[in-house]
């Protein structure tokens, strides 16, 4: 059904069992649960999916060792697993990440960590290597047997300035574990949304709530302006930093979340990408802030803040931020000049973590849980639980108790969960070189691709590029003038089959274009041209596309005029 079927459709019977309002990661992973389960589940977002918080991630499939600290052990065994199941569940999209955390020092932070248990101390400092020890034995204890990754181990300074010789040589030790690393979380969440849908499940994005009473909630087609009820039996608000905004649209007045915003560059420094290898840099700054850098392709990620803010809607990723990000590289690698030349990309977003009266952002909980409002208290016909918190990492499993909580309002018994399901281009993926093998030589067989091409194509999108290459075989292909290394029926099958609204879908979800700073005026003018030929946009549509994504891009630093 395409979008204005599906919208008719809902017109025409209002009726739903579960609206999902909002779809990041952890309302698409409630929605691929419940229709596994055979609800009828209806998911809207107000923009694109996957475009807020969850567009705004360091790309750590992660157990976050550092909220062992806080005492969230349930928060980290919980993470460590469901990092090690989305390695095995999206391989094509989640890879393990080698890990090197620099030390400065032996001790510090050996007193902190209890009296943080302890709520007594405000300040966060930075850790030393006797607290990283202890934290790293539990990660390694808490992957039990089922270990994906290895083991981590102690570098003493000589040992880690040889093998990291561009290391600041203050450094008094490093340690290595591994990770996960989300090359691309936006295809990600993506992907498990089509799933759902394969299944029976409906999705809309540029649909938003704007308020609901008795039994209905009021949507907008934010392309039209139309306005439409639908009549559910259980409202899921995953609506993330906002909400506390989408439980007022329906009329309730809540204030469960107490968001820290963060943001991120993208640096094009081919030097700084040679000095830290494929390995993540994870270390605290000396008042215990997180910072990271990390290959993301070619390029180098650094990142990130957690700073307080109270409205979502107006973040911007600061000069100051930009500062302190290129302050923070060169306190690990002194002699790599980073500056404001560097920056292809900068994005930020804001944390759904639940309120906190904690005296730093730091300690405010990551962990996730859900409020409900029942029916009875708030004169709605039916109840709305409202996801608040939540990693990235561990959506997985945050989404199976929100569904297991919805199965028992419907007196219904699981059928299926999501522990080993494979998603999307992770399905019937090839675990051995010989079958990898098998794969690129089908690909190149059906559509006269070349190896070089297959590969690509496998590595963007993993299985999922089979149905792609036969998509090719329709119509003849050429590569893009401007981006060889994407082809006119790659652009147009993303188009067609991925939801894509708005040109900016294509350039910074479905593909890592905007992000790895790939594009160019020309660029996003031939992509417009490429992508509404497929969509069927007329040559007016197409520039006002081409001047949407300018502007937007110009606010992330992501176009090369
Ligand atoms: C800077 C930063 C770094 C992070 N790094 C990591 C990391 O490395 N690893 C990790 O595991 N986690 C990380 N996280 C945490 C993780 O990204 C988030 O917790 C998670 O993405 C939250 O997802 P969500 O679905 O709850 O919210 P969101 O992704 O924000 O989704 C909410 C959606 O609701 C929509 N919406 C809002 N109002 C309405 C309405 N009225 N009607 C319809 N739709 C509406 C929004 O458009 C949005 O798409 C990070 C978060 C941030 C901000």
């Amino acid at each position: 059904m395409n979008r204005s079927e599906l919208l008719a459709s809902i017109k025409k019977n209002p009726s739903v069992s579960v609206l999902v309002v909002g779809a990041g990661i952890n309302g698409i992973g409630t929605f691929r649960d419940l229709v596994l389960n055979g609800v009828d589940v209806l998911i809207v977002d107000r923009g694109d999916f996957c475009s807020g918080a969850s567009a705004a991630s360091s790309h750590m499939a992660h157990g976050g060792i550092r909220y062992l600290e806080n005492g969230e052990f349930r928060l980290v065994r919980e993470a460590v697993g469901e990092r090690n199941r989305m390695i095995q569940n999206a391989p094509h999209l989640v890879k393990p990440l080698p890990t090197t955390v620099p030390m400065f020092k032996h001790f510090s932070g050996l007193l902190n960590a209890p009296l943080k248990f302890l709520g007594w101390l405000d300040k966060p400092s930075e850790r030393g290597s006797v607290v990283i020890k202890l934290g790293l034995m539990m990660y390694d204890a808490y992957t039990g047997k089922n270990r994906i990754v290895p083991r981590h181990k102690f570098r003493g300074r000589t040992d880690s300035l040889t093998r990291w010789p561009r290391l600041n040589s203050n450094i008094v030790s490093t340690a290595e574990y591994f990770d996960g690393l989300i090359r691309n979380p936006e295809r990600l969440a993506l992907e498990i949304l089509l799933d759902g849908e394969a299944d029976g499940g409906r999705a809309l994005n540029y649909v938003s709530v704007v308020g609901g009473e008795d039994g209905h909630v009021t949507l907008r087609d934010e392309l039209t302006g139309a306005i439409f009820n639908v009549r559910p039996k259980l409202v899921i608000n995953a609506a993330g930093p906002w909400i506390d905004a989408a439980n007022a649209s329906l009329g309730q007045s809540t204030r469960f979340i107490g968001g820290t915003k963060g943001s991120h560059l993208v640096l094009n420094h081919p030097e700084l990408r040679q000095a830290i290898g494929d390995n993540e840099f994870f270390f605290e700054n000396k008042d215990g802030r997180i910072v990271l850098i990390f290959p993301l392709f070619d390029k180098v990620l650094v990142g990130t803040s957690d700073i307080k803010i109270d409205n979502p809607d107006e973040v911007r990723c600061t000069e100051e931020e930009v500062d302190y990000f290129i302050g923070m590289v060169s306190r690990v690698f002194p002699d790599i000049k980073v500056g404001r030349e560097h920056i292809v990309f900068r994005f930020t977003g804001v944390r759904p973590l639940a309120s906190s009266l904690a005296k730093s952002t730091a300690q405010f909980s990551r962990d996730h849980e859900i409020q409900v409002i029942s029916g009875e208290l708030t004169g709605l016909d039916y109840p709305v639980y409202s996801l608040v918190g939540g990693k990235w990492t561990s959506f997985r499993a945050f989404s199976e108790q929100v569904a297991d909580k919805a199965l028992n309002f419907f007196s219904l018994e699981r059928k299926k969960n999501t522990e080993y399901l494979a998603v999307g281009g992770g399905r019937n993926y090839p675990r051995t070189p010989e079958d990898e093998k098998r794969l690129l030589d089908r690909l190149k067989a059906w559509a006269g691709l070349s190896e070089l091409r297959a590969r690509t194509l496998f590595d963007r999108y993993g299985t999922r590029a089979e149905a792609m290459s036969e998509f090719f075989t329709h119509q003849a292909d050429a590569p893009l003038k401007s981006l060889p290394e994407y082809s006119r029926r790659e652009i147009a099958y993303l188009a067609q089959n991925e939801k894509v609204i708005h040109l900016d879908d294509l350039l910074l979800r479905r593909s890592m274009l905007a992000m790895l700073g790939q594009l160019t005026r020309p660029a996003v003018e031939e992509l417009a041209q490429v992508a509404g030929d497929a969509l069927g946009w007329s040559e007016a549509q197409k520039q006002a596309e081409v001047m949407r994504a300018l502007e937007l891009l110009a606010t992330r630093h992501a176009v090369r005029l």
